[in-house]
């Protein structure tokens, strides 16, 4: 008898364990919090080429891009199009990207420049 209540136990675990993965967690947001979001994201640096986000090298630029989550589902964003771009005397670099879960566009401004790195 002692024999059979280690297979039971290990059902149990199984039938837990395949519950979890069942479960797929929705992310419902409402579109005044995701326009807040997006807002609040344009003011961040990175946000515009006026503030952008300062990195060592040009090779950070789109993993850095990539690895921010969605602003409306926290999904992955996918890379559109990497280009220079002169904004005054500064060149900036411009990442385009959606998310390659509900697909909103994402764009995000560079700077290389060690100096303000810290
Ligand atoms: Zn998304």
């Amino acid at each position: 008898m002692r024999a059979q209540a280690v297979p039971k136990f290990a059902d149990e675990m199984l039938r837990r364990t395949s519950t979890q993965e069942d479960y797929r967690p929705r992310v419902i947001r409402e579109a005044s919090f995701m326009a807040a979001r997006e807002r609040l994201a344009s003011l961040e640096p990175g946000g515009s080429a006026q503030y952008p986000m300062n990195v060592v090298s040009a090779s950070q630029i789109e993993v850095r891009a990539l690895s921010m989550p969605c602003l409306r589902c926290d999904g992955p964003y996918r890379l559109d199009e990497h280009t220079a771009e002169q904004f005054g005397r500064r060149q900036i670099r411009v990442i385009r990207e959606h998310c390659g879960h509900c697909g909103a566009r994402r764009t995000v401004f560079f700077q290389v420049a060690p100096e303000f790195v810290q």
